[in-house]
């Protein structure tokens, strides 16, 4: 028999979502929904929030492994972060001439595989800028000048 003020379905689908990220079983989410009011459809939906996400369950949108990535003319730098989860960080040049990097949302799913940078394009991201890409540093040796990039960098490619 419904319940006064019974679940919403708008509340339904987000509990069906969160409780399939959290990896509950679906078959005893549905049957809560039976005796469910919209009041305590809330705080359910509060409580699955609290919860922690399994790295497993997780989705990973983004297909590539952790390395060095060069998207529409930017440089990523591809991490995976203590959950499982990867993030890229664009690597850049900043006004003073130093070469830092930041955050970038919504880049690691947009990598692909052909994307990974070649030594050569590592290179001359370094001749441009006077650091290396993979560890940031301004070169300083005249053979890692002329080449963009340190020996032990170099043999990250
Ligand atoms: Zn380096």
């Amino acid at each position: 028999m419904p319940v006064k003020n019974a679940v919403t379905e708008p509340q339904k689908v987000f509990i069906r979502k969160l409780a399939a990220e959290r990896g509950l079983d679906a078959e005893v989410i549905e049957a809560s929904f039976d005796d469910l009011t919209k009041a305590l459809a809330s705080d359910l939906i509060t409580w699955l929030k609290a919860m922690d996400v399994p790295a497993a369950a997780k989705p990973i949108r983004a297909t590539v492994e952790p390395g060095f990535y060069k998207l529409d003319g930017k440089f990523y730098e591809v991490r995976e972060s203590k959950g499982g989860r990867l993030y890229a960080v664009e690597i850049y040049q900043t006004e003073s001439g130093k070469v830092t990097s930041d955050y970038a949302p919504g880049i690691a799913g947009r990598l692909k595989p052909e994307n990974l940078l070649t030594l050569d394009e590592a290179k001359a991201f370094g001749r441009e800028t006077g650091s290396c890409c993979v560890c940031r540093r301004e070169l300083t040796k005249q053979d890692s000048i002329d080449a963009g990039i340190g020996p032990v960098c170099a043999d990250k490619f």
